[in-house]
Parts: structure tokens; sequence; C-alpha cells
């Protein structure tokens, strides 16, 4: 069985210098924040190049404190994309703003830039990119936007780790970064975690009261807060994991290309990448009206594949209430329609994607 993701292989790199650590965490007994969270806070931010970093429990808790940053409230409007997992749309409704969608542009599937402007009004107040799958959107059209409209950003980076835009990593560009550090992210917990990254210090004080019951220093409960703290575990093992990221990515980008090299000539949409951007390939998209069926195919196979996402959110029963439908975003719900994900990590073998491209082969064979 090829899988999707292998998330043991992972750890048995990393066996020693993890169980180390985790042992280490019993022993001082730093369960919720802590020295290690603290250094994986600094860690990030220099990953990142950004001034500050605030853990948190999840990639959902960091973008709900990015929307609460930018002061949102009832009826505002932060305009988004549709194709982004659901957590993005989450977010701006727990605090009771508006998500407006945009479409996406089917070279990077990120936010179509050139249709931002329209769904401007006067209740707007953020922007909202997603650099999906791990291909950054274009920060220089969207901050220029921004610009002119005082508009905020904040980056959902939580498949994007480490990506880069014009030679700068996403997360530093918007007002805000988010991360996530679910498990199968680019860098991931061993359970929940996430992150933001700023570089106005006010934005930082502002999270870190936030996400520990709006103290501003202990027992000083200067706003509503909520407990969004990381775990030491978290940390700990995130230190260990974010040394090996840059080389994880690296590796993440021969597999792309050794998989746009199998597959070129099939009748396929293979991932684009524009120019002047760094991919991180958190995931593999490939598109096809034959989606089901290959995918039927492959796993009678053994090859294990994913869709991200089967539903795009505009079109969920969750999120119906903002009456949208179907055909108000074609690109997005093409993209819902025809994705495939194909197994992409860092350990992946070259013989397993050779399997897995000679029966996509097989498959427009027949
Ligand atoms: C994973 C993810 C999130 C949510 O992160 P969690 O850590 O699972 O809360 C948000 N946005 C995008 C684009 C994601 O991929």
């Amino acid at each position: 069985m090829i899988t999707l993701l292998n998330l043991p292989a992972q750890y048995e790199q990393l066996k020693d210098e993890i169980d180390d650590a985790i042992l280490k965490t019993f022993q001082n007994a730093q369960f919720v924040l802590g020295s290690e969270v603290e250094a994986l806070e600094k860690e990030f931010a220099e990953f990142c190049n950004v001034k500050y970093a605030i853990a948190v429990n999840s990639g959902t808790s960091a973008l709900h404190l990015a929307c609460l940053n930018c002061d949102l409230n009832a009826g505002d409007e932060v305009i988004t994309v549709s194709s982004t997992f659901v957590a993005t749309i989450a977010a701006i409704r727990y605090t009771g703003a508006i998500p407006v969608f945009v479409d996406i542009d089917m070279n990077s599937y990120t936010i179509d830039a050139d249709q931002i402007e329209k769904a401007i009004t006067k209740k707007t107040k953020a922007i909202i990119p997603v650099h999906l799958y791990g291909h950054p959107a274009d920060m220089e059209k969207i901050l220029a936007i921004a610009k002119k409209y005082d508009l905020k950003i904040i980056e959902d980076a939580s498949q994007a780790h480490g990506a880069t835009y014009k030679g700068k990593t996403v997360g530093g560009f918007g007002d805000i970064g988010c991360f996530s550090f679910y498990p199968g992210k680019n860098l991931g917990a061993a359970g929940e975690g996430g992150m933001l990254v700023t570089n106005s210090e006010d934005i930082y004080k502002y999270s870190r009261m936030l996400r520990d019951w709006g103290q501003e220093e202990k027992g000083n409960h200067v706003v509503k807060g909520y407990n969004y703290r990381m775990d030491g575990i978290q940390g700990t093992i995130l230190r260990i994991k974010l040394r090996y990221l840059r080389k994880w990515n690296q590796s993440r980008r021969r597999k792309a290309r050794l998989y746009t090299e199998l597959l070129n000539d099939l009748p396929l949409n293979l991932p684009n990448i524009s120019q002047n951007i760094e991919h991180v390939h958190h995931v593999y998209p490939i598109r096809t009206k034959e989606r089901d069926n290959l995918r039927e195919f492959l796993n009678s196979n053994d090859i294990q594949t994913g869709i991200h996402y089967p539903q795009p959110v505009h079109l969920s029963t969750a999120h119906k209430d903002l009456g949208y439908v179907k055909g108000d975003f074609p690109n997005s719900e093409i993209l819902a329609e025809t994705e495939l994900s194909l197994p992409i990590y860092p350990e992946l073998d070259e013989s397993a994607q050779k399997k897995i491209a000679k029966k996509i082969k097989l498959f427009f064979a027949d």
C-alpha cells in the first residue's frame, strides 16, 4: 500500500531526538507554554523572517486571533476564497464578520487578485489570501490593493511553511501570517498546534494576551481572552522538526518535479509553478474529469489519494446561509470536481512515484 501520508516514517528518522524531548518535558513538567514554546516562537519568527511569533493550539486559533486583531465586528466583510479548508471561513465567522468570496486563478489555485477590487465595499476590512497547496498567492497585487483601500491582510499560510514569493518567505507579507501544525502539514506537531507571525509589536502583545485568557500579567485579565495556548510537548517536538523543514521542502520539490516529468504527456492538468515563487508542495494536485474513476482505480491498485477539497466552502451546507449558489465561483467549483492529490512527502521513494505514474498511464491507456 502506498499511503497518502507516512508519518511513522518521519518519526523513525527522528525517534531518538523526539523521545528524548518528550521525556524532558515530563521531567521539567512544562506542559503548557514554557521555555520550549518560547524558543520555538523565536526560531519560527527567524524562519519566516519576521520580528514576532505567537504559538497557539491550532491553525484555526491562529486565524481566529488574527481576525480579532483586525478588529472585525458583526457585519464587517472579509475577502477570501471558497477553495480553502473550511477553517479559514470559520475563523472569520467566529467574529460575526462575513466572508466574501472571490474566485481562484487556475494557474496557482490561489485568489485571483484581479477580481478582488470588484468585491470591495464600504464594509470590507481585510483580505485573507490562502497559499493553497504550498503555492504563494500573488502578494504584490494583493498588497497594492490593500494599501489603496486601507485593508488588513491575513495570510493563511497553513499549507505553505517556508514557501517564498519574490525571495521573501510567506507569512511576512501581510499584517499577520497564520500557520497550522496539524500532523500532516509540512511542519506537523504530534497533535494540534498553530502560530501567528507579525512584524507589529501591538499585534504581538494583543495576540499573546488573547491566547492566554486576556492576561497582561498573571492574574490581571484586561480583555476577554481564550485558552489557545500551545502544549510544551508540541513546542519541543516542533523545534526539532523545524530544523529539518528546509531540507524536507527541498525534497518535496524534487518529488514534485519527478511527478511532473513522469505525468507530463498524459491528459491531466498538472500543478503550475508561477515565476518568482518557491513552492513547498504540501499537496501535489492533478486534475482530470475522470477524477473519481481514477481515484477508485488507484485505490484498487493499493495507491491512496486525497481530495483537497471535495466541496468548495460556498456550496457547503454549513455556510449556505451566506447565500451563494452553484455557478458563483466556477474555478473553485471545477477544482473541487476534478482535483486529486497524489502522495507527496519527503520520505516517499522514487520507485513508489514511478509505480503511481505507471498505474495512471495504464488508467488512461484503457
Ligand atoms: C490546516 C488548515 C487550517 C486549519 O488548521 P488547524 O491546525 O487544523 O486548525 C486552516 N487553513 C488551511 C488552508 C489549512 O490547510
